[in-house]
C-alpha cells in the first residue's frame, strides 16, 4: 500500500490542473469535495512500472451517504433549463481541451498505449460532451391524442435519477465519458468507478473537469476500487441505473445483480470480431486494414479483428503479407520511443495472451510472426490454419494476436464469423460492393462494415453488440435519450375532472 507521498512522475503538472496530484493524490471525489480514504491505489505505468500517482480507495460503505447526497442535488439539476446543463458540458469539454497535451502524455502513460490512440481516446472525449450538449435541444417528448379533449395528453422523458458507470482500463477516458456525459446533460447525477489500473485518466481528471466547469457538488462522484465496490455500487439503493462497460464475465455478473434489484443496466461486454476477406479483395489493402484490427492498442479493444476469416483461393497470399506487416511493427515504451505496439496492461494478461498462442500452436495453428514478448511487450502474433478446436479460435484474445482461420467459400465465411456467442462488430474486404453488402447483411453483430476494419467508434452511432457482446443498451446519438431517460405520462387539465364518487 503506497501513501499519498509517493512520487508523482505525470511531467510537471500545471498547478492547480487536473494533472495536479496535489489536489486529487490519496483522494476521492464525493459530494463536490476531495476527501482523504484510510486506504489508496498505487497507480502503475505498464511500461515501467513507474508510481504515475496514488489515489484514495472507497469502501461499500461509503455508497449510501454519496447516493443520498446525489439524489438531493440530482432533484434540483433535473429542473434546471437545459441551456444550462448544456452549457456546463460544453464548459467541461473546454477545460478538457485547454489541457490536451499534458492529457495526452497523461493517457499515453497510464494506458500503455501510442500517441494517435491518447489522440482518439481524448478527442472522442470531447466530443461525447459536445455531443452531450446537442442532445438537449432534442424535443423532450410528445404530444399525445387525449381521450378527454379538456385535458392535455403528453408523454416525456425524465431522467432516471443517480446513474453508477463502471468502465475498463483499455480507454479508460473515453468509455466513462460516453455514460457520464449524456447521462449528467439529461438530469441525472452520476457515481463512477474507473477501473483501479486507471483511476487518474480514468477518473479524476474527469472529476476535475466537472469541478472546473462549476458543475454542482454532489452531480458527478468518484469512488474508486474494484470488485466489491463496483458490486456495493451496483447493490446500492436509490443507484437507479448502471451502465458496465468490461468483460462479459463481470457483465453476466452485474447483470444478475441489478436485475435482483430491479434495476435498469447497460452492459457494453467483449467480442470476437469476424474480419472477413473475399477472394476478390485488394489483399496488400486489406492485411493492412486486418494488421490495424488486431494489434491496435495491442489488441487490447473490444472491436478488435478477432478472427480473419480469409477464403482458401487468397489465404496463403494474405497470412504472408499480414505476417510481413506484423513482423515490421515497431514494438516498445509508446510514450518514449516512435513505435507501434506498446506493453500488454498487466502481467496477468501477458500470460493469458501467450497461454492462447502457445496452446493454438500446440494444438496445430502455424505460427507466421511474433508469438514472443519481452517485459510488457508481446510482439505482434500471426496465427495461420486457425481451427474451432484451438483457443484462439474461440476466446476473446485482448492481445496483438491476429488468428487466420481458412474458408471454403462465402457462405463457409458467414458461418464461422457467426460462430460465436459474441457479436459486436465485423468487417468485409471486398472488391464488389454487391458481394460485401451481402455477407455484411449476415453477419450477427451491432456494427460492421464493407472494405474496412473492425474497430470504429464515434459519438454519433447507436453503439452497442448482439449476443454476450451487450444486453442491447446503445451508446451514442440519440440512443443516449433512450438509455438515460424513461418516459413518464403526464395529463393536464385546466379544471378538475368531475367524478360521481
Ligand atoms: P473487467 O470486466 O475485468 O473490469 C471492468 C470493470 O468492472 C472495472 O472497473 C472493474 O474494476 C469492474 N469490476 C470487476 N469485477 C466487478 C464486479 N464483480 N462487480 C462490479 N464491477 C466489477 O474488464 P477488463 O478486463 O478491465 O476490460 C476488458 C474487457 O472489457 C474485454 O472483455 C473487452 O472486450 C471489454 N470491453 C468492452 C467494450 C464495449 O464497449 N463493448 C469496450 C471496452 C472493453
Amino acid at each position: 500500500m503506497s501513501t499519498v507521498s509517493d512520487k508523482v512522475t505525470f511531467a510537471t503538472p500545471v498547478p492547480g490542473g487536473l494533472l495536479d496530484a496535489s489536489v486529487w493524490g490519496g483522494k476521492v471525489y464525493t459530494g463536490g469535495e476531495w476527501r482523504s480514504s484510510a486506504s489508496t491505489l498505487r497507480v502503475r505505468e505498464p511500461a515501467t512500472g513507474e508510481t504515475l500517482g496514488v489515489v484514495g480507495e472507497s469502501q461499500p460503505t461509503d455508497l449510501p451517504a454519496i447516493v443520498e447526497h446525489a439524489q438531493r442535488v440530482q432533484a434540483k439539476w433535473a429542473l434546471k433549463p437545459a441551456e444550462e446543463r448544456a452549457a456546463l458540458m460544453r464548459h467541461a469539454a473546454r477545460v478538457f481541451e485547454d489541457a490536451r497535451p499534458a492529457l495526452l502524455d497523461a493517457i499515453q502513460r497510464e494506458t500503455g498505449g501510442v500517441r494517435g490512440k491518447a489522440e482518439v481516446e481524448l478527442g472522442g472525449s470531447i466530443d461525447e460532451l459536445y455531443h452531450a450538449a446537442a442532445l438537449l435541444i432534442q424535443p423532450e417528448g410528445q404530444i399525445l391524442p387525449s381521450s378527454n379533449p379538456e385535458r392535455l395528453s403528453l408523454a416525456r422523458r425524465v431522467p432516471l435519477g443517480v446513474v453508477g458507470v463502471i468502465a475498463p482500463w483499455n480507454f479508460p477516458l473515453l468509455l466513462a465519458m460516453r455514460s457520464v456525459a449524456p447521462a449528467i446533460a439529461l438530469g441525472n447525477a452520476v457515481i463512477l468507478k474507473p477501473d483501479p489500473q486507471t483511476p487518474i485518466v480514468g477518473g479524476a481528471i474527469i472529476a476535475r473537469a466537472f469541478e472546473e466547469a462549476g458543475l454542482p457538488a454532489g452531480l458527478f462522484n468518484l469512488i474508486n476500487g474494484g470488485a466489491a465496490v463496483g458490486e456495493a455500487l451496483v447493490e446500492a439503493r436509490g443507484v437507479r441505473m448502471i451502465t458496465f462497460t468490461g468483460s462479459t464475465a463481470v457483465g453476466r455478473r452485474v447483470g444478475e445483480l441489478a436485475g435482483k434489484h430491479i434495476k435498469r443496466v447497460a452492459l457494453e461486454l467483449g467480442g470476437k470480431s469476424p474480419f472477413i476477406v473475399l477472394d476478390d479483395a485488394d489483399l496488400e489493402a486489406a492485411a493492412a486494414a486486418g494488421a490495424w484490427g488486431s494489434f491496435l492498442h495491442q489488441g487490447q479493444i473490444c472491436m478488435a479483428s478477432g478472427r480473419h476469416i480469409v477464403l482458401r483461393k487468397v489465404a496463403d497470399e494474405y497470412a504472408e503479407i499480414l505476417a510481413r506487416k506484423a513482423r515490421a511493427l515497431p514494438v516498445g515504451d509508446p510514450f518514449r520511443e516512435h513505435v507501434a505496439i506498446g506493453p500488454l496492461i498487466n502481467e496477468k494478461q501477458l500470460a493469458r495472451v501467450d497461454k492462447i498462442v502457445q496452446d493454438s500452436v500446440a494444438g496445430g495453428a502455424q505460427l507466421l510472426a511474433g508469438g514472443t514478448h519481452k517485459g510488457p511487450y508481446y510482439n505482434p502474433t500471426v496465427l495461420y490454419h486457425v481451427t474451432p478446436s484451438m483457443p484462439a479460435y474461440e476466446l476473446e484474445i485482448f492481445g496483438p494476436v491476429a488468428p487466420i482461420v481458412v474458408a471454403e467459400d462465402e457462405e463457409d465465411a458467414i458461418r464461422i464469423a457467426n460462430d460465436t456467442d459474441y457479436g459486436l462488430s465485423g468487417a468485409v474486404q471486398t472488391g464488389s460492393l454487391e458481394r460485401g453488402l451481402r455477407v455484411a447483411r449476415q453477419i450477427r453483430s451491432g456494427l460492421v462494415h464493407i472494405n474496412d476494419q473492425t474497430i470504429h467508434d464515434f459519438a454519433g452511432i447507436p453503439f452497442g453488440g448482439r449476443g454476450t457482446s451487450g444486453n442491447g443498451s446503445r451508446f451514442g446519438s440519440v440512443s443516449n435519450v433512450d438509455e438515460f431517460t424513461e418516459w413518464q405520462w403526464m395529463t393536464v387539465g385546466g379544471k378538475p375532472t368531475p367524478y360521481p364518487f
